[in-house]
């Protein structure tokens, strides 16, 4: 539409437009019932039948196997990084932290509260731009599970496949907020699978968490009871009050997603954006660069400098007057980045590639 701007943001972020149109038309009267969905009980029958299209959608997206929990819990990924080592550790217990970015750092830090965790790879040395081989891993045989970052939202490093947890436990723990439902994913290889929505998915507000069956029931006694996966289990995420206007926008974007053809097609779209923009970037004879190793940028968060790094303040001017937004990076990084998420379309990538080329030669 014409009064909406093409939004890089990494989240909040941009949602498909024919969503947040069904959100508006839904919003005053909710199919009939007289109510807007954030009038209704989280326990009356309009509201179960939204949570459990909801987890149904999201099963068939992802191929989630029976023995796996799907939880819409609240507190966003953070909150996960305190309740993963409550709910699978005993204090004294180790674990394996490999660290790709500032959000496997973050998780590493607050897992040191609960358990003994172990950084056993870290990037920060080569500036957060490379997933290690696996084989080189020295994992730990007693860990009680490995820690990745699937998607480094900061620094765009992306894994391409997963190692294989080598610990006696075999669980293999990945944080999936920014790329969570990107692309087909073998639920199968992971212990627990948590992402916040607010970037593929959904507004902020909704955490989801996908967790193995077995894992469930083991929490330190002091854990808080919003943080014990076995009550959220228990209630099917009605415990206490879910964030129920948000769950029933995330059900949205899995129907949209659905309806696209699921996600082999969504990851198609996502291929063919993100190597408009690579493509841009690394042609740009040196105006453009990105840092990370090619074989593991991301296809969701792209980061990117200028060469003449005092035109980047007048890049993102000139973006926001062609209504692209956002491009700034993070402030711990600094140049730009560009978040293109399921919902970016084509159109959006294709804009900004043809503002880049512009802009570089006009200043080149
Ligand atoms: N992990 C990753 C990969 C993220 O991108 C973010 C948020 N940007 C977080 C964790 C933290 O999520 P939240 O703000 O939902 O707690």
């Amino acid at each position: 539409a014409q009064d909406r701007v093409f939004n890089f943001a990494a989240g909040p972020a941009t949602l498909p437009e024919n969503v947040l149109l069904r959100a508006q038309s839904e919003l005053y009267n909710w199919r009939g019932s007289g109510m807007s969905v954030m009038e209704m009980s989280h326990r009356g029958k309009e509201f179960l039948s939204i949570i459990q299209k909801a987890e149904s959608d999201l099963r068939t997206l992802l191929d989630i196997p029976s023995e796996y929990s799907v939880l819409f819990l609240q507190g966003g990924a953070t909150t996960q990084f305190a309740a993963i080592p409550l709910n699978l550790c005993t204090a004294e217990d180790t674990v394996d932290y490999v660290v790709t970015g500032s959000w496997g750092d973050k998780a590493f830090k607050e897992a040191q509260k609960f358990c003994k965790p172990k950084m056993i790879w870290s990037g920060k040395s080569e500036k957060y731009t490379k997933i290690p081989s696996f084989h080189e891993l020295e994992q730990n045989p007693d860990a009680k599970f490995l820690h990745i970052c699937a998607n480094e939202t900061i620094h765009g490093v992306e894994f391409k496949d997963y190692p294989t947890p080598k610990n006696r436990s075999g669980i293999l723990v990945a944080d999936m907020s920014s790329n969570f439902c990107s692309k087909p994913v073998d639920v199968s290889r992971f212990g627990i699978i948590y992402a916040g929505a607010q970037k593929n998915v959904g507004p902020s507000g909704v955490t989801i968490v996908i967790i193995r069956k077995d894992l469930i029931g083991n929490a330190q006694g002091m854990t808080p009871v919003m943080l014990d996966y076995k009550i959220h289990d228990e209630n099917n995420s009605l415990y206490n009050t879910p964030p129920c206007y948000g769950i029933y926008t995330c059900g949205l974007v899995f129907e949209d997603l659905l309806e696209q053809g699921g996600l082999k097609e969504v990851e198609k779209k996502n291929k063919k954006k993100g190597e408009i923009l690579y493509n841009a970037i690394d042609e740009s004879n040196g105006f453009y660069k990105c840092p990370v190793e090619k074989s593991v940028r991301s296809l969701m968060n792209v980061p990117f400098t200028l060469k003449k790094s005092e035109l980047e303040a007048e890049f993102i001017k000139e973006a926001a007057k062609e209504k692209m937004v956002q491009l700034k990076g993070h402030r711990s990084v600094g140049g730009m980045r560009a978040s293109i998420y399921n919902a970016m379309p084509l159109a959006g990538v294709e804009n900004l590639v043809a503002f880049m080329k512009k802009f570089q030669a006009r200043h080149a």
